[in-house]
């Protein structure tokens, strides 16, 4: 604990004890209202009143807000402020329309024929096939709606709002007419607002007027509005950006009678665009169906001209197509990549476009933000050095005053204590952050400098002061000021406080302090200060500098304090991961030199000299140097948004794919541009939200690497079932082609490939894309953009594991067939034989290179409940007699089974042995052996 006697109190309290008073009025709780006294208005009506007549008729107090228990109610009278997407279809239409594909159509009108022919058992058979064909499409596309639909529910909106007299947070969706909504930069406006108050205000309103330039915001009343958005100067539009200043307005009309709401509207339904994968996958789906159609289309012809029964070829050729066309696999795609979607939010990134997904695996640089991202962004401050050239420890940690200022480099302690006293005093009077009941509300760098004011027993020194204007902190500038008079000052003489990185302030000063009394400053006394500064940093700390003065031009240099930011625990690892996968990682960061090198030789970022590369530097350079210095840094320091842009298109020129992490107002640029545009959840703005494709929730770096992880492995899960799906259709399609070639009957009938149909699209193929991340898959390089979905190495297993399953079929379908004509028995056992060896290649896709040993044979649960299910189901159908008559089986007997669950684990054991030898190639590639061909 701290000892009161050691610290003096330099602070007195206020003469009046702090009770809760806004704008000097004692809150009281806002009056409860009924319908009546509401009088709602419109745009027009809002921008022609003044800002009182507004409140008055919204019956609200803009200084305390709406009461909770008046917004529940007006809630109630208007609705939550959002827009409802597309009213929901009832699932019975949406199971009826199903039935609209032509396939099922010819199906359906097959069975008609076999009704009007009399046989009736193919009709009854036919049908409960479709039936079940088409349950479980609807199934999965019913699950797969839903789980888009989850999406756009990840991020949702926030307000800052006035309630009951004191500031909250909450979602966008809870405001109603009446609140009152306070607006800064990088605020999304979340509902349209009457302002009335307005500081520098500007808007983006880019998304509905077009105009680029950003619009000034003012309070005043607007003459005879003549319709045009752009003449609302005093009306904040929903959804438009703030770009500067801040602002209060009370919330007209929220949700679809907001302004923009129709246009809002508009923009939801608009669908998602489709990612690469999807619209690959579309063209191969639709380049299967040509071949299928033709080869289906030649074996009917032949199969005709055989003699063979017309409606059995028909029925046949279209089930076939039905089963042959992979039509589940631009499903089976969109699913994977939305459950993985979610996934990715449950590691605490949320990814706000399917296409992303993809890109995330092919990611070969990331440039991260220093300050949050690879440190805590845990704030506190550590040294404080005096413009006296005194030195004081601060110990503790976390926002609190547990803690001591320790000096250790003074001439007399109180003297020092006083000087001290000076620089804190100034960072605390230039300074939004607050705490409030132990917790920190504002930017930690600004916290720190508030806990060591009360480490140093400084009790609310900023009292002293009125504020009368502030410059607020900006990325560009790195400095911030305050304009005050002191409180009981009758001359009402003006003070600037200022705080920022140290050249920017030093540039600034005209004298320093002496023990309070201001000396010309001289160009050692510059070098002194940045030396001291320089030391701080060396050891990582962040160092913000102090002065005070009459003019901003004029200012007296007072000190500075070094804040320690340390490294997040994990990031050492993660750095290592990235770099050992051929992911460079470069640190970007507004902080100087020394601070941005200890921090990333702390993490294990390579940083020589040529290595570091300032802003300025960015600025300087021409295009070839830019680039070539660009691609060597590892560290970039005292960056200004606009340098990160720069960074990112420099990269992008020289053949790179551009992971860049961003918080403020002015990153939204460079994340757009980027190729991952990433935004923090936490301490990122609106804007940059917006401009990002993938919001890390807990702004950790290691999220970055989380969700690289799971883009990879959903590309590879993605990859593996398509391997199951051609395989299965092409060795279905040419079992048939090959007997009709070679005019012996039919191995299946068309039950029997409807329900492979369901088998190869349905739950197996989507265990596949569920696949659990393998542990070794970030470690892997990052995928080349150009790589296609289809390797020739998977086209290769592809027709391995089709050819050995054909061949297996037509064998036991000759064995069978040899006794006397083709009996039930027969196509049962060829089917079942077809099912099982589908369920063993489903088992050896799960991996293209490892065996199921090594990603262990339980470790995706939806895989095994997959299997058995179809394993069951095909039980049921062999000896379930209502299912044996639809699918014309007869029950087989137990050393059946054995015999071709062993002869079609021929196509696992095969697979497992080709990779295997892959396996041992590749790790004598690597070794530089001979690979064993070359000895053959
Ligand atoms: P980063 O990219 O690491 O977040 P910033 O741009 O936030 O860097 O900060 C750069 C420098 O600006 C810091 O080294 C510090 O000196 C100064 N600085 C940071 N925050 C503030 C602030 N709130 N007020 C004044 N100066 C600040
Ligand atoms: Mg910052």
């Amino acid at each position: 604990m701290k000892d009161p006697v050691t610290k003096p109190k330099y602070a007195k309290l206020p003469e009046q004890p702090e009770t809760k008073v806004i704008y000097g009025e004692a809150v009281t709780k806002p009056p409860i209202t009924s319908d009546a006294d509401i009088m709602w208005l419109n745009t027009a009506e809002a921008s022609a009143c003044s800002a009182e007549e507004v409140a008055g008729r919204l019956r609200v107090d803009p200084r305390l807000g709406l009461s909770w228990q008046e917004a529940t109610y007006r809630r109630q009278l208007a609705g939550y402020n959002e827009f409802s997407v597309k009213e929901d279809e009832p699932p019975w239409k949406k199971y009826l329309e199903q039935f609209q594909n032509p396939l099922i159509l010819l199906l359906l009108a097959s069975a008609l024929v076999s009704v009007c022919m009399r046989q009736f058992d193919d009709a009854i058979s036919i049908t409960v096939a479709i039936v079940i064909v088409v349950t479980v499409a609807f199934v999965q596309e019913y699950r797969s709606e839903q789980s888009l639909a989850e999406l756009t529910k990840l991020v949702p909106p926030q307000a800052h709002c006035i309630r009951e007299g004191s500031p909250d947070s909450f979602m966008a969706r809870e405001l109603v007419p009446g609140d009152v909504v306070r607006l800064s930069v990088g605020d999304r406006v979340p509902a349209d607002l009457r302002l009335f108050e307005a500081v520098d205000l500007c808007i983006d309103e880019s998304s509905f007027t077009g105009e680029t330039e950003p619009a000034d915001k003012n309070v005043a009343p607007v003459s005879n509005p003549n319709g045009t958005h752009t003449e609302y100067t005093n009306i904040a539009f929903m959804g438009t950006l703030v770009r500067c200043g801040f602002g209060k307005g009370v919330v007209i009309n929220t949700g679809v009678n907001s302004e923009f709401g129709s246009v809002f509207k508009m923009m939801l339904e608009e669908e998602a665009p489709k990612t690469p994968l999807q619209k690959s996958m579309d063209s191969l789906g639709t380049q299967l169906s040509m071949i299928s159609f033709a080869i289906i289309g030649m074996i009917m012809l032949i199969g005709w001209l055989q003699g063979k029964q017309l409606l059995e070829m028909f029925t046949i050729g279209v089930s076939l197509a039905v089963a042959a066309i992979p039509e589940g696999l631009p499903i089976v795609v969109t699913v994977t990549l939305a459950l993985g979607v979610m996934r990715m939010a449950k590691r605490n990134a949320i990814v706000k476009k399917l296409p992303t997904v993809e890109t995330l695996g092919c990611v070969n640089v990331i440039c991260s933000d220093k300050t949050g991202t690879i440190t805590k962004n845990e704030m506190t401050a550590a040294d404080v050095r005096t413009s006296e050239l005194y030195q004081a420890d601060i110990t503790g940690t976390g926002y609190n005053d547990i803690g001591e200022v320790i000096l250790r480099k003074f001439d007399s302690a109180d003297k020092t204590r006083e000087s001290i006293y000076q620089v804190f005093e100034a960072g605390v009077v230039c300074n939004n952050a607050r705490l409030q009941d132990g917790e920190l509300k504002g930017q930690p760098t600004e916290g720190a400098l508030l806990c060591a004011a009360m480490k140093h027993g400084m009790f609310n020194p900023g009292d002293r002061y009125i504020r009368l204007q502030e410059y607020p902190f900006s990325s560009e500038h790195k400095i911030m000021a305050v304009k005050c008079i002191q409180k009981y000052d009758k001359s009402k003489q003006e003070i600037f406080f200022v705080k920022g990185a140290v050249e920017r302030v030093l540039a600034k000063c005209t004298k320093y302090s002496q023990n309070g009394v201001a000396q010309p400053m001289t160009q050692n006394r510059v070098q002194e200060y940045m030396q001291d500064a320089s030391s701080s940093a060396r050891e990582g700390l962040r160092v913000v500098a102090m002065a005070r003065g009459d003019s901003l031009q004029d200012l007296m240099y007072l000190g500075c304090v070094g804040i320690r930011d340390p490294p997040r625990a994990t990031v050492q690892d993660n750095i290592l991961t990235l770099l050992q996968s051929g992911v460079q990682v470069k640190m970007v960061t507004g902080d100087s030199r020394d601070t941005a090198v200890s921090i990333a030789h702390q993490v294990s970022i390579e940083a020589n000299p040529s290595q570091v590369v300032s802003g300025e530097q960015l600025d300087a350079f021409g295009e070839a140097e830019l680039d070539a210095a660009v691609q060597h840094a590892t560290v970039f320091y005292r960056v200004s948004p606009k340098n990160k842009l720069t960074i990112v298109k420099s990269l992008q020129r020289t053949g790179h794919i551009v992971g860049m992490t961003g918080d403020g107002v002015n990153d939204g640029v460079a994340l757009k541009k980027a190729d991952i545009g990433i935004a923090m959840g936490q301490n990122g703005t609106d804007v940059c939200k917006e401009a990002a494709d993938m919001i890390l929730t807990d702004d950790d770096f290691g999220t970055i690497i989380a969700a690289i992880e799971e883009g990879k492995s959903i590309f590879y899960n993605i990859r593996n079932f398509v391997r199951f799906q051609l395989s299965t259709s092409i060795a279905a399609l040419s079992l048939i082609a090959l007997a009709t070639l070679m005019s012996i009957p039919n191995p299946l009938n068309a039950m029997q490939i409807l329900w492979i149909n369901i088998i190869m699209d349905g739950p197996p193929a989507q265990s596949l894309g569920v696949e659990p991340v393998e542990n070794d898959v970030v470690r892997q390089k990052p995928r080349n953009t150009k790589e296609p979905m289809i390797t020739r190495k998977l086209v290769g297993n592809v027709f391995l594991s089709a050819s050995i399953i054909i061949a297996g079929t037509l064998w036991v379908f000759q064995k069978e067939m040899s006794s006397a004509g083709i009996t039930a028995r027969d196509t049962t056992m060829t089917f079942t034989c077809f099912v099982f060896f589908d369920m063993w290649n489903a088992l050896s896709c799960r991996s293209q290179t490892k065996s199921v040993f090594t990603i262990g044979l339980f470790s995706n649960r939806m895989f095994l409940g997959a299997v058995t299910l179809s394993v069951v189901g095909q039980l049921l159908v062999v000896y379930f007699p209502p299912l044996q008559r639809i699918f014309q089986t007869e029950a087989l007997t137990m050393w059946d089974m054995i015999f071709l669950t062993t002869l079609t684990s021929s196509v696992w054991v095969i697979s497992e042995i080709k990779k295997l030898i892959e396996r041992v190639m590749e790790q004598r590639g690597k070794q530089g052996k001979r690979s064993p061909l070359e000895y053959v």
